[in-house]
């Protein structure tokens, strides 16, 4: 990463916040996200429209730097690394102690919740969780999903983690 200006770094702080705001659980690996230790990378168009965004914790991240980087190249787009490890870097010398993340409230099923999708921020009827076996695999833990009706289309969605939940309507 090149070196930033202070105005920068806050900027891309902020942007990285909002990213692990949205995604509690490392996609890759499943582990907690936490900022300092987060990457958020951006990939643009070369006319600067935001084609996709992807979030991994660092290791995961290190383990899939040269694909993406390669698959920007291949595809002409234009990268942009936010690496919490470096945007961070003042805050982890001051070495706070690690506050938890409290743990979300249980969703209840039937009740409707502004729900952060694809499609934008949609109305919602939480059905229930399912475990989503992973195939190929030989560790018991599968993946967790979040079964709901959108109220728009009728319906059923699946969404990836509680964090899509955004408040009770
Ligand atoms: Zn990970």
């Amino acid at each position: 990463m090149e070196v930033l200006t202070e105005m920068q770094t806050m900027m891309y702080r902020k942007m990285l916040r909002h990213h692990v705001g949205h995604e509690i659980f490392c996609p890759t690996c499943k582990r907690i996200m936490d900022c300092t230790r987060a990457v958020s990378f951006d990939a643009y168009t070369n006319t600067d429209k935001l084609i996709k965004t992807w979030i991994r914790c660092a290791p995961c991240y290190d383990s899939i730097a040269a694909n993406v980087a390669q698959c920007a190249r291949d595809t002409g787009s234009r990268l942009v690394v936010s690496d919490g490890r470096v945007l961070f870097a003042q805050h982890a010398a001051v070495a706070t102690p690690r506050k938890r993340s409290p743990k979300p409230e249980p969703l209840v099923p039937g009740t409707v919740y502004e729900v952060k999708h694809t499609s934008g921020i949609i109305r919602a009827r939480f059905v229930c969780e399912v475990t989503r076996g992973r195939i190929g695999c030989n560790t018991a833990r599968g993946t967790k999903r979040y079964l709901a009706i959108n109220l728009a289309t009728g319906r059923d969605i699946e969404l990836k983690s509680r964090a899509r939940f955004l408040a009770v309507l």
